[in-house]
């Protein structure tokens, strides 16, 4: 492969949430009737990458099914 002809390195510090030991997640519920939150950030278990994501949909689905 030849060298790029152009390059830049992007640290986005924000882009997700700090992983530090005992972070306490907001989870899938809320003070609002029918109303949950799915997203990495609101799961209790991984960091947050597209696992994470993805948990917390199925959560929220399930929420869903046994609230209806
Ligand atoms: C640079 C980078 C690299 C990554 N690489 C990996 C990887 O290799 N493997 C991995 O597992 N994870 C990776 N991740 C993490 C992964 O992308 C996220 O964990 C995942 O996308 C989170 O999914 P989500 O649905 O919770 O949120 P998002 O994918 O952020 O989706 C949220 C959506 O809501 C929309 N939104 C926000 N506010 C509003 C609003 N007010 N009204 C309407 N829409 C709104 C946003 O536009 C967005 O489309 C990476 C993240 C970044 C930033």
């Amino acid at each position: 492969m030849p060298a790029p002809l152009w390059t830049q390195l992007i640290a986005e510090k924000r882009a997700t949430l700090a992983c530090t030991p005992n972070l306490p997640r907001i989870g899938p519920t809320t003070p609002l009737p029918g109303v949950w939150l799915a997203g990495d950030y609101t799961d209790p278990e991984y960091p947050p990458t597209l696992e994470a994501a993805v948990r917390s949909g199925l959560r929220v689905a399930d929420l869903l099914i046994s609230a209806s």
